[in-house]
C-alpha cells in the first residue's frame, strides 16, 4: 500500500515525498483511514512507529478542508505529556503542514505564558499543548474551544503517570462533544480503556 491508495490531500502527498516516505508504517495503514472516515481512534503505539503522522496527516487534510475559527479559537488540539514531546509534536505539524496555509502554535509551561497569550489571539487552526499551561492559558481566556473539531491524546498512560489525570477530565469539560477524539498510548491498561470509554465515542481500537 501506498501513501497515494490513503485519500489524502495532494499537497500532503507531495510533502511525504519530499520527505522521502514511502509507504505508510503499519500504524499509519490502520489508523488513518479510520481517522478520515471521522472515527474515534484508541491506539496502542510506541514512540518510533510513525504514530504522530498516523494522526497528523488525517486531522490536516480535514482542517485544511474547513474554515478557520474567530479569535482565541482552536480547532485541533493535540495534547502531550511533557514540554519535549510537545516541541518535537509541533515540529511534526509544521513539517506536516507545509503549503496548506494552516496556522499552528505550540505551548508548554517553563517559559513566559504572556507571549503564548499573545500568540493566540487570533486563534490556531492547530495547537499542541501540555495539559498544565493549557489550563494556564484557559484561567487568562487565551484560548476557545466552541470551535474544535478535533482532540488528540497523544502518550495518553504518561499523561495519567504525570498526574494530569484531573486537568484532562476538566478540559474536556470545556470542549464540543461533537469533536473527533483520538487517544495514543504504548500502553493498554483498563485505567486507559475506562478513561478511552468515558472521553471517546464509540471508539475504533488500533494496536501495533
Ligand atoms: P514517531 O513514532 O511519530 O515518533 O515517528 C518516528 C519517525 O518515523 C519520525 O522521525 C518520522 O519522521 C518517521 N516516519 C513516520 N512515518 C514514516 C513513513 N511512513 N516512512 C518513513 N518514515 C516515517
Amino acid at each position: 500500500m501506498s501513501f497515494s491508495a490513503l485519500q489524502l490531500h495532494p499537497t500532503l502527498l507531495e510533502t511525504l515525498t519530499s520527505l522521502g516516505y514511502g509507504t505508510p508504517t503499519l500504524i499509519q495503514k490502520q489508523a488513518i483511514p479510520l481517522i478520515l472516515e471521522g472515527r474515534d481512534v484508541v491506539a496502542a503505539a510506541q514512540t518510533g512507529t510513525g504514530k504522530t503522522a498516523a494522526f497528523c496527516l488525517p486531522l490536516l487534510n480535514a482542517l485544511c478542508k474547513g474554515k478557520r475559527g474567530p479569535a482565541h479559537s482552536v480547532r485541533c488540539l493535540i495534547l502531550a505529556p511533557t514540554r519535549e514531546l510537545a516541541a518535537q509534536i509541533g515540529d511534526s505539524v509544521r513539517t506536516y503542514s507545509k503549503g496548506l496555509n494552516l496556522r499552528s502554535q505550540t505551548v508548554y509551561g517553563g517559559v513566559q505564558v504572556y507571549p503564548q497569550v499573545n500568540g493566540l489571539k487570533r486563534g490556531a487552526d492547530i495547537l499542541v499543548a501540555t495539559p498544565g499551561r493549557l489550563m494556564d492559558l484557559v484561567q487568562h481566556e487565551a484560548v476557545n474551544f466552541t470551535h474544535l473539531e478535533s482532540l488528540v491524546l497523544d502518550e495518553a498512560d504518561r499523561m495519567l503517570d504525570l498526574g494530569f489525570e484531573k486537568s484532562l477530565n476538566e478540559l474536556l469539560t470545556l470542549i464540543p462533544k461533537s469533536r473527533q477524539t483520538l487517544m495514543f498510548s504504548a500502553t493498554y491498561s483498563d485505567h486507559i480503556r475506562k478513561l478511552a470509554k468515558l472521553w471517546l465515542s464509540n471508539p475504533a481500537e488500533v494496536a501495533v
